[in-house]
């Protein structure tokens, strides 16, 4: 499922987006509330942290109920009852009080999908950073709606990025999961490959190295 998580807090955002991406989900992570009001309609679900920095989450979750019914779990550090009660009254479909337990967040999300009242559009894992498209299932790649020819292993890196946008991926990570035991002397050939990958998307923006870490899909 694509999961949409709205969450200022680094560490909190990049525990989550891993243990969706684990648990077979699609997560992309935004920093702001005008993010999610921007991308909402690319989600079946949003996780929406209440204190985000530019709009108050509940302000966001006010406009998103005037356009979308999309499954909502509020996630709120408040442990603040009145906030809760005010998000569900909004239209949340259920909430989560941080420090979130991961086995709690992965029971909810299915119980709240299994509720929603329209059912889930056949997943699309398509994912968008600017005009850029990754299609996962398809394998296939557009940046200005212009298909893109990647080897497999850039495919297999720009993949292993783009299943948790929005979120960095350490260097040892990706090494893991597109060559697996033979990374030993791969290190190198990521270098390469990424090259090769953002000369071909000439989208300087789509992907984003994070100094002396890894790499990040989309913003
Ligand atoms: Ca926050």
């Amino acid at each position: 499922m694509r999961v949409l998580l709205a969450e200022d807090d680094d560490g909190v955002a990049g525990a989550l987006t891993e243990v969706l991406y684990e648990h077979g989900h699609l997560p992309t992570r935004v920093r702001r509330g005008g993010d999610v009001l921007a991308r909402h309609r690319q989600a079946d679900l949003l996780l929406l942290d209440l204190g985000l920095p530019d709009l108050d989450g509940l302000e966001v979750l006010r406009k998103l109920r005037a356009v979308s019914g999309l499954p909502v779990v509020v996630l709120t550090a408040r442990g603040d009852e009145r906030s809760v009660v005010r998000g569900l009254r909004l239209g949340a479909d259920d909430y989560l009080v941080k420090p979130v337990r991961l086995a709690e967040l992965l029971a909810r999300i299915e119980a709240v999908t299994r509720r929603a009242t329209t059912p889930a559009a056949p997943a699309s894992r398509t994912v968008v950073a600017g005009d850029v498209e990754v299609d996962l299932d398809a394998r296939r790649v557009a940046v200005g709606g212009v298909e893109v020819r990647l080897t497999t292993k850039e495919f297999a890196v720009l993949a292993a990025l783009a299943a948790r946008a929005g979120t960095a991926v350490s260097r040892q990570q990706l090494m893991d999961e597109v060559w697996g035991d033979a990374y030993l002397a791969v290190s190198r050939s990521l270098d390469v490959h990424l090259t090769q990958l953002r000369a071909k998307l000439g989208r300087p923006g789509a992907l984003t190295t994070i100094r002396g870490f890894g790499y990040r899909f989309g913003d």
